[in-house]
């Protein structure tokens, strides 16, 4: 009788694991996955579409494209899941899987914070990084903020390089000596989770571009009309155009299924990926992992791809008997693009213990060109 590989969500985690899948597993099992965008969007590549270095057309492509035969795409929003039933529904209809791989991500939350949503442009989606765009180049001259509205948020090398990426787009426009920018920051400093010596080195590259760093600014509210921010520690100060990373949370269907612990994301094993629920994975910006130096396994698309495939792989051995289980080991890499075709690179373990064990390498054209060798590399293997 043939099997089905239930996969939601066709963002990175999840195609990785349908594609995955479908390569592993025998024609006769069945792979469908559920989206409910009609676009697919290259994440990263928005930080450069903010800057006028790409087009939306240039990393975003039909999700359909990416259906592959023997995958079966169903277009359609998740309402539901019950992930002792391994059943969830999609536009009315209940699909079932034996096994259930939830890839759903990160909803974004701005309008928990009073104000934000009225006052700022969003740096993490397609909408956000076009307005930003387009007021990147009417702005000639005053004070612009880029803040973290939380502690914790995916990819947590990307407000950096948007930071620095609009630095060195004001340098070519001639316009740096007419604009401030302040980066105010919830957490206590850049990328802590990967060690006090990269998040220094991080804190450096963007001081020495004269940005002023505000660590610890956790915003209580925004007054759109006044452009003025208040802070958690007592602070405020002025804006003239506000850039924000949102506070995140789990999509509403993860967070009603009694899928999600007390830190509002699913609990996996650090190393298969399974929750709680026999053959029901989670992988990506969805899961908690929590790490023995006290935070978590930041949320990033490195990490997505790499538990996809564990997952694909494993649920494909234990259906043909082909093939060991294998382990997610918490190896990861990002590139931190600095602005003027260069880029910084960090990578590691980050299970390792005591402590991740990350090291940065300095900002290079090497680093740059692989950033966009991955890019173009992942559109063409996806689509
Ligand atoms: C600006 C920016 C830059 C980044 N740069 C990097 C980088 O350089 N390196 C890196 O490793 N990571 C980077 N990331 C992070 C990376 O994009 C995410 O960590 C990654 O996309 C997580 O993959 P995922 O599959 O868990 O979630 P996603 O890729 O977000 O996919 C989730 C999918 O689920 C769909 N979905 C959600 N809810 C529903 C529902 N109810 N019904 C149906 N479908 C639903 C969504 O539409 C989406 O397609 C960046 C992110 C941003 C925003």
């Amino acid at each position: 009788m043939s099997r089905t590989a239930l996969v939601l969500g066709a963002g990175l985690g999840g195609m990785v694991a349908a594609h995955s899948l479908r390569r592993l597993l025998p024609r006769t099992e069945r792979v469908v996955l559920v989206e409910r965008e009609e676009q697919h969007v290259f994440p990263p590549s928005l930080l450069w579409l903010m800057v006028g270095k790409r087009v939306a057309g240039d990393f975003s492509r039909p999700c359909a494209h990416a259906v592959r035969p023997g995958i079966e795409l169903v277009r359609g929003e998740v309402t539901a899941i019950d992930p002792a039933a391994k059943t969830v529904q999609v536009g009315g209809k209940t699909l079932r899987g034996d096994a259930l791989v939830i890839a759903l991500g990160a909803d974004y939350a701005p309008q928990a914070i009073p104000g934000l949503y009225e006052a700022g442009l969003c740096i993490y989606t397609l909408a956000g990084a076009s307005a930003i765009r387009d007021a990147l180049e009417r702005f000639e001259g005053g004070r612009i903020a880029v803040l973290t509205a939380t502690p914790q948020y995916k990819c947590p090398a990307a407000p950096y390089e948007a930071a620095l990426l609009i630095d060195s787009y004001l340098r070519e426009r001639g316009r740096r000596d007419k604009v401030a920018i302040d980066f105010y920051a919830a957490e206590p400093g850049p990328m802590m989770v990967a060690g006090a010596a990269v998040s220094a080195g991080v804190r450096a590259m963007v001081e020495a571009r004269g940005i002023a760093y505000h660590p610890e600014h956790l915003v209580k509210s925004v007054d759109a009309q006044q452009r003025h921010l208040e802070f958690a520690n007592g602070s405020s100060a002025q804006f003239d155009l506000l850039l924000y990373v949102p506070p995140h949370r789990a999509p509403e269907p993860v967070r009603s299924a009694g899928l999600v612990n007390d830190s509002g994301w699913i609990p996996v094993d650090r190393h298969t990926l399974a929750t709680r629920f026999p053959d029901v994975y989670a992988v990506g910006d969805i899961t908690v992992i929590p790490l023995k130096m006290g935070r978590p396994l930041p949320k990033a698309g490195v990490f997505a791809h790499g538990q996809a495939e564990i997952v694909a792989h494993n649920v494909a051995a234990a259906w043909t008997g082909r093939g060991k289980p294998r382990r997610f080991e918490g190896e990861g890499m990002c590139f931190i693009e600095t602005g003027g075709a260069r880029a910084g690179m960090g990578s590691g373990n980050f299970y390792a213990e005591p402590l991740p064990d990350v090291k940065l390498h300095s900002p290079n054209l090497l680093w740059h060109g692989a950033k966009v060798l991955y890019e173009k590399y992942w559109l063409y293997r996806q689509f």
